[in-house]
């Protein structure tokens, strides 16, 4: 934890490293532009999509997986790029044990009475049991690419039943509009690391909740002229609710 200063040892760990946009990821903006590998320079856990937009990226101690419009997950080779991820390294201040049947929508509200703020950033990792969970991820996209409200039109998604795993996220302020998601960002990846996706919804059957506060956050931003020649302005909270939840 950082909030006080430069006295923790590992202030400059609690940062919150984003690579892109949502907006500019709403609007097609899907060609990698930072490597998997120089991404885990910033962090061991996290959360984005790849190169094409070719499935959801989980990141959970140190390693990284690419679930694909088949629901499985793939390790990830440092070579592979993304258009948007965050990341960051999780050293957990406030862990929980949850054994009520909690629900996404609930989940939520159980998770924001944890916190002492909504003003910074939070990672999330909740590991344990779940008596249900469906995710969904998003096909590899072939130039002109289609903004992503149409792309997630005919998202596969996926269902598991009694499924261990482990669901990884982000909390963030209701200020990072069109930076970012505000609220809660969660994807979710099994325990033997061989399915998973971006979480739609949940019902927890026993899990253990472990939340790192952050303080710091880092944007890097594509530094090429499709995004130099977007129109990043105006409002699209619309079109983020349609996508990511
Ligand atoms: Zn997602």
């Amino acid at each position: 934890m950082s909030l006080a200063g430069c006295t923790h040892p590992h202030a400059n760990r609690d940062v919150l490293f984003q690579t892109s946009t949502i907006y500019a990821l709403l609007d097609g903006l899907y060609d990698g532009n930072i490597t998997c590998g120089e991404l885990k320079k910033h962090g061991d856990i996290g959360i984005g999509t790849f190169d094409g937009l070719d499935g959801e990226m989980i990141g959970v101690n140190g390693k990284f997986f690419q679930i694909k419009a088949d629901g499985v997950a793939y390790p990830v080779d440092d070579s592979m790029k993304t258009p948007f991820a965050m990341v960051t390294f999780f050293e957990p201040d406030q862990t929980a044990r949850l054994n009520k049947p909690l629900g996404y929508q609930d989940l939520e509200k159980y998770l924001d009475q944890l916190l002492p703020t909504k003003n910074i950033f939070y990672a999330i990792k909740i590991g344990g049991g779940f008596n249900y969970i469906r995710t969904r991820s998003v096909p590899r996209q072939k130039k002109p690419y289609l903004p992503l409200v149409e792309v997630v039109k005919d998202q596969p998604v996926f269902e598991f039943h009694d499924v261990e795993g482990t669901i990884v996220g982000f909390r963030l302020p209701d200020y990072m509009k069109g930076i970012n998601m505000p609220g809660y960002h969660l994807h979710f990846i099994t325990k033997n690391r061989n399915a998973g996706g971006h979480l739609l919804e949940c019902k927890i059957k026993e899990a253990r909740v472990e939340i790192d506060y952050t303080g710091g956050f880092y944007m890097g931003l594509p530094e090429d002229d499709n995004f130099y020649r977007k129109d990043l302005t105006g409002d699209k909270q619309i079109e983020v609710e349609k996508v990511e939840r």
